[in-house]
């Protein structure tokens, strides 16, 4: 070929990434890989090992310790005997060893990106420009938060040993998400990677033994789902960290329920990828193919939806297609590639598995016209059109190279396709138009979007789902937050067991005691009749009747969840109008406030001026949840680009909420108050024994401008209450506070829609102490934060 050919040609040759060193050190772990336990290497307990493969060559990298129980229960007790030292070290030590880690990372930056690239199968280029870059930011910052945690987080304690797990699609980088915070914070890891690709957390441990980590604080336990299994249900682990499938997410959720475990989640998605008609068209499709086809788009955020305003659709796909055809396919080591291989043969069989699902349901196919490498996990960048929004490529996670792509006429159908999903990890908008990118970014359900850009991230801004995409951040200040508990609440203890609930009285028909005993439900801002016409006696500790409240059962429960749901108003309200209503509900509370201690007195048996300090305590509360709504706002981020993060904290929708059994006023209150000021609906399930001062709330919420169905009030038993809001899928959130088994129940039935829990776990908050139950404490699980990158330029 001549010269002159080559010019005519442009094309690429190869230009493949030196592998000696990593081979090298591969050589070096011939006889195989074992776990790192107590800061050393060491041998499968069961002698058991598995094998891993390089996707685009198939050929065997290395042998690898399968983690058994023993191995687990090694690695959890050498995490526990380092946790306490390590969180008793200073910030500025622990600062100096996350410090340490992150040159070293940095020092053998090359090394890590070659493994990374041999053992999962993708591009050199994603690993050394992406990934352990990435990685060395997150643990500069999290030193960081190290230095400053005394500081900015006196409240808070670790949390104590993390059990975390991690996916193939970004090994290290997952790895450095999880374990920087983790330790930054004063935590102990015992980590799993996944099997197709444990080989660069293995050799983190190496850095990691040469920064001097003091031993057990981080442990690394290789294996396939079930030692991930078996981290899950340790004992003597205090909080699960996951990233991966959300079939496996909620199958955590149902082992974690009860245990006291905390639990974040990181699942997965199907994102949107919105492109109006003046969006600049080339840099959308170079963002198309960033979208899908970054990491061969086995990326939980991947724009897998392309959503095209019909009158630039045909042109968008055309130019598209054109674009699909200049990718390269090749070799993982081969600098000059867009595409790699995919991680393992099982997963290349079911992304064509799904493609063809999708053919047979009527999509059009077009592959990329060009050639794939001989042999290896290839596949073709493949889009779908024609699809309909229920067809099953539109709605399942591929997690492949293959985008699927839709159109629509206005913003409201955008935002409407864009929402109809389960998942809401991330979403793309593409405007020239910022007014109406801003407008679309604030109404799409995802934690993440990116306007006029996409897969952007960084340390310090966070990343996280709405939706069944799973909850908690990873990144950002609220990220630091999942791994720390307040100080507050580490001294509860174990609420006393309560005599047997009150016996149901049949009263033969709701309405037969005299009306003025006997209080409705609160539902849609009028008071109802329990659906089952039963109500219960409500007696002073000594046995007076004091009144009836009605009996709510399933039907009521889900009448009240469709009145919050129509409240949407109020999620909409301005702060300041939130913080209006807040305050006049205090105003009117203390107005009745000598008839409300007389309740409490009367149904608790407390004394007439304990009776009124609760009181007192309540309207103080609604005061600070009125502060706290114009002021718990989010964050400016400045993300290491040409632009801002915004970190908007929005409410989570509609809340169901049970009430401990003490304190009836102030609890409720207590509860109420910040997910109202956060803009919630809430579905209460007052006091179950003394109901009657939240029934008496009915007149001060009639009265004091609550919207109707913004606070709906269904008396009765809690569980029978707790487990129809669990398992109801418009209720976006469960919150917990009473007997312990009423906490397991309600994380138990929660994966249905994937809702988000607060429980008590059978421990009582002191209602008087504001470090216990006002502020961020709470505030900080009343809303869900949605970080919008807004990239700016010429
Ligand atoms: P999984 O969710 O199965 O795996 C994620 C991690 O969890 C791995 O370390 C895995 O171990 C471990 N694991 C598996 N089963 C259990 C269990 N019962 N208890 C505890 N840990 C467990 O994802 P897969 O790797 O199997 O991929 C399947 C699909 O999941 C993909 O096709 C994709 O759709 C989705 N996925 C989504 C991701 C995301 O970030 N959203 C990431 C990865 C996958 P091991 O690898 O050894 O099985």
């Amino acid at each position: 070929m001549s010269v002159a050919s080559h010019f005519d040609a442009m094309s690429y040759g190869p230009a493949p990434e030196g592998d000696a060193e990593a081979r090298a050190w591969l050589a070096r772990h011939a006889d195989g890989f074992g776990h790192f336990i107590g800061g050393a290497f060491v041998g499968a307990a069961s002698g058991e090992s598995f094998e891993t493969f390089e996707p685009a060559t198939g050929r065997l990298l290395a042998r690898l310790a399968k983690g058994s129980a023993a191995d687990v229960e090694a690695a959890a007790q050498a995490a526990r005997e380092a946790q306490g030292p390590w969180s008793q070290l200073s910030g500025h030590a622990r600062a100096r060893h996350l410090y340490a880690l992150a040159r070293l990372i940095q020092r053998h930056a090359r090394l890590i990106a070659v493994v990374e690239a041999l053992d999962n199968g993708k591009p050199i280029r994603e690993t050394r420009d992406i990934d352990v870059p990435l990685a060395a930011r997150h643990f500069y910052h999290h030193a960081g938060w190290a230095q400053i945690q005394e500081r900015e987080f006196p409240g808070w304690q670790p949390v104590g040993v993390v059990g975390q797990i991690i996916p193939w699609n970004f090994p290290f980088l997952m790895l450095a998400w999880k374990v920087a915070p983790a330790l930054a914070l004063g935590n102990t890891v015992v980590l799993k990677p996944a099997e197709f690709t444990s080989l660069t957390a293995l050799l983190f441990a190496e850095l990691a033994v040469a920064a001097g980590l003091p031993a057990g604080v981080l442990n690394i336990v290789t294996g396939e789902g079930d030692t991930g299994a078996l981290i899950v249900e340790h004992a003597g682990i205090d909080k699960i960290a996951f990233t991966g499938s959300t079939k496996v997410g909620r199958l955590i959720r149902e082992k974690t329920a009860g245990s006291g475990k905390s639990l974040t989640l990181e699942l997965g998605g199907k994102s949107p990828f919105i492109v109006f008609d003046d969006a600049d068209i080339d840099a959308a499709i170079e963002g198309v193919v960033d979208a899908i086809w970054f990491n061969q788009g086995q990326v939980c955020c991947a724009g897998s939806r392309l959503l095209l305003q019909e009158g630039i659709a045909d042109k968008f796909l055309a130019r598209l297609k054109r674009r699909m055809d200049t990718l390269r396919v090749g070799h993982s080591l081969d600098k000059c590639i867009d595409m790699a291989a995919i991680v393992a043969p099982v997963q290349l069989q079911r992304i064509e598995k799904l493609v063809a699902a999708g053919v047979a349901e009527g999509a059009t196919l077009y592959q990329a016209a060009i050639d794939l490498p001989e042999g290896g996990c290839f596949m073709r960048p493949t889009l779908l059109t024609d699809v309909q929004p229920a067809a099953t490529v539109a709605r399942e996670e591929i997690f492949g190279p293959v985008v699927v792509s839709m159109t629509f006429r206005t913003p409201d159908e955008a935002v409407m396709l864009a929402n109809n999903s389960r998942y809401g990890l991330a979403a793309s908008v593409w405007s020239e138009t910022i007014g109406l990118a801003l407008d679309v970014a604030a109404k799409v359900q995802a934690g993440v979007v990116w306007v006029n850009a996409t897969n952007l991230f960084d340390a310090g801004t966070g990343f996280g789902g709405y939706r069944e995409s799973g909850y908690g951040r990873e990144g950002g200040r609220e990220g630091v937050l999942e791994y720390l508990k307040p100080k507050a609440w580490a001294t509860r203890q174990p609420r006393p067991a309560t005599a047997e609930p009150p016996q149901r009285e049949a009263a033969n028909g709701f309405s037969l005691p005299s009306l003025d005993r006997t209080a409705k439900l609160f539902i849609g801002g009028k008071q109802a009749r329990p659906d089952g016409n039963y109500s219960r006696l409500i007696t002073s500790p000594d046995g007076r009747v004091l009144g009836e409240v009605g009996e709510g059962n399933r039907k009521d429960i889900r009448n009240a969840v469709e009145a919050a749901r129509k409240a949407e108003g109020w999620s909409k309200a301005s702060a300041h109008n939130r913080a209006q209503v807040l305050y006049y509900l205090a105003e009117n509370l203390s107005a009745r406030a000598g008839e409300f201690a007389g309740r409490i007195a009367a149904m608790t048996g407390a004394t007439i001026e304990a009776a009124e300090a609760e009181v007192a305590a309540s309207i103080s509360r609604l005061f600070s949840a009125a502060a706290d709504a114009d002021k718990y706002e989010g964050r400016i981020h400045t993300p290491p680009l040409r632009g801002l993060a915004l970190a908007v904290h929005e409410p989570i929708g509609v809340v169901g909420l049970i009430c401990p059994p003490e304190a009836p006023l102030l609890a409720f209150i207590s509860l109420i108050a910040p997910l109202l000021a956060c803009g919630n609906r809430v579905v209460v399930v007052p006091s179950e024994p003394h109901p009657l001062s939240a029934t008496d709330f009915y007149q001060v919420l009639e009265t004091s401008d609550v919207p109707a169905g913004a606070v709906n009030i269904v008396t009765g038993p809690a569980w029978e209450l707790v487990k129809t809001l669990a398992e109801h899928d418009d209720v976006d959130a469960l919150w917990v506070f009473g007997q312990k088994e009423l906490s397991a129940m309600a994380e138990r039935l929660s994966t249905g829609n994937l809702k988000r829990t607060l429980t008590d776990n059978g421990f009582m908050t002191d209602w008087h102490d504001i470090a216990s139950c006002e502020g961020e404490i709470l505030l900080r699980h009343a809303v869900q934060v949605k970080n919008v990158w807004i990239p700016y330029g010429e």
